[in-house]
């Protein structure tokens, strides 16, 4: 019976290395026992070559591969079929699903289809004495429980950027081409149209985030930090009152009830530091924090900090990136 399974999918380049993230928790939880890794993935298009290529070259021994043009971008309905069809056949003990927009409604549905354990939103997976330990936080962000999960089989949900890449590990590798039956007649909703916000192309996977907070007081303060984050090429993002207040797209909060993201480089501008946003935000390489309270929680958690108003600091901080750059 093979070991870990994890579910991949390839509508769009930012899901390879997340599915790779995945990789890396479920050769951890393999390690002890070694009974192989294995992956379902799912999509369209020649991607799933490139993808499949990836997985092995990240350790997985057999990709089940289903390539069907219903298998898009927001298909929940169609993900499910095609991952319970598989999973059925390959019967893994434990599955790890991406905590994204899609994971998030699939884990559930399939944990309750196969009658498997189920534990959502993990941050850390280990395995101790053949039981494995997953960590997710509760209470609000402000403590991390600490859950030993026993039965088998167990779904469980892993938050993107929580798990880093894994170094590469290549296999000789297994493909099984899995002919999926989906009718787009059964499906009881159907995907018309999917619309992008502007930050949902990078912020994932940017390696540099200029990241807003109440303290920047409005729209137009966020229209300073686009022009920081352009100069670094990186991404901007917010804690939640800028989201809440339609300052900019939900889709660019960060915390425990946003996006979690790990760049190189942070930067959080007029954000307090409360957890449930650091809960989203600690795991990058390098934080600076610009807050004008030199007693603002973020400075605990940042390798750098500047205490001040963001107005008079910002746009000398982007002509001094500009000089440097050259024209
Ligand atoms: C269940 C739950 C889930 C939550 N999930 C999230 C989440 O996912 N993400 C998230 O971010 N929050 C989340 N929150 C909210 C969180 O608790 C905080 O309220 C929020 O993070 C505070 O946002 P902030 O730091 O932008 O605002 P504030 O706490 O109001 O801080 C504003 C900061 O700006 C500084 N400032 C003001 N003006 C300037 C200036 N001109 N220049 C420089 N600094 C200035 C101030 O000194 C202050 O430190 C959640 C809360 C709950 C209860």
């Amino acid at each position: 019976m093979p070991g870990i399974c994890v579910v991949a999918t390839v509508p769009d380049a930012a899901a390879i290395p997340s599915s790779l993230e995945l990789v890396g928790g479920a050769r951890a939880l393999d390690a002890s026992h070694g009974a192989g890794v294995s992956a379902v993935l799912m999509g369209t298009g020649p991607g799933l070559r490139e993808a499949t290529d990836e997985l092995h070259r990240h350790g997985v021994a057999t990709v089940y591969r289903c390539a069907h043009p219903l298998l898009t971008s927001g298909q929940v309905d169609a993900f499910l079929l095609a991952t319970e069809q598989v999973l059925r056949a390959a019967t893994p003990q434990v599955v790890l699903i991406r905590a994204d927009t899609v994971g998030r409604e699939l884990a559930p549905r399939l944990a309750v289809r196969l009658g498997a354990a189920l534990v959502t939103e993990c941050v850390e997976l280990a395995a101790e004495n053949g039981a494995i330990v997953a960590r997710r936080q509760t209470y609000g962000g402000r403590a991390l429980a600490t859950l030993v999960v026993t039965r088998r089989p167990a779904v469980l949900s892993v938050k993107p950027h929580s798990l880093e890449v894994p170094e590469p590990a290549p296999v000789p590798g297994r493909v099984e081409d899995v002919a999926v039956s989906i009718d787009a007649d059964t499906l009881p909703a159907r995907v018309c149209e999917v619309l992008r916000e502007e930050a949902e192309v990078g912020l994932d996977d940017a390696q540099v985030v200029v990241s807003g907070g109440r303290g920047v007081g409005g729209p137009e303060g966020f229209a300073l930090l686009k022009e920081l984050a352009a100069v670094l090429g990186g991404a901007v993002g917010a804690s939640r009152p800028p989201a809440d207040e339609g300052w900019v797209p939900i889709s660019w909060q960060i915390g425990q009830t946003g996006k979690t993201v790990r760049p190189a480089l942070y930067i959080a501008v007029a954000i307090s530091g409360a957890t449930q946003h650091v809960a989203g935000m600690s795991g990058s390489r390098t934080i600076v924090a610009i807050n004008r309270d030199p007693n603002a929680p973020i400075f605990s958690v940042a390798h750098l900090g500047i205490v001040g108003d963001y107005r008079a600091i910002v746009p000398p901080l982007v002509a001094r990136i500009k000089e440097l750059k050259g024209p």
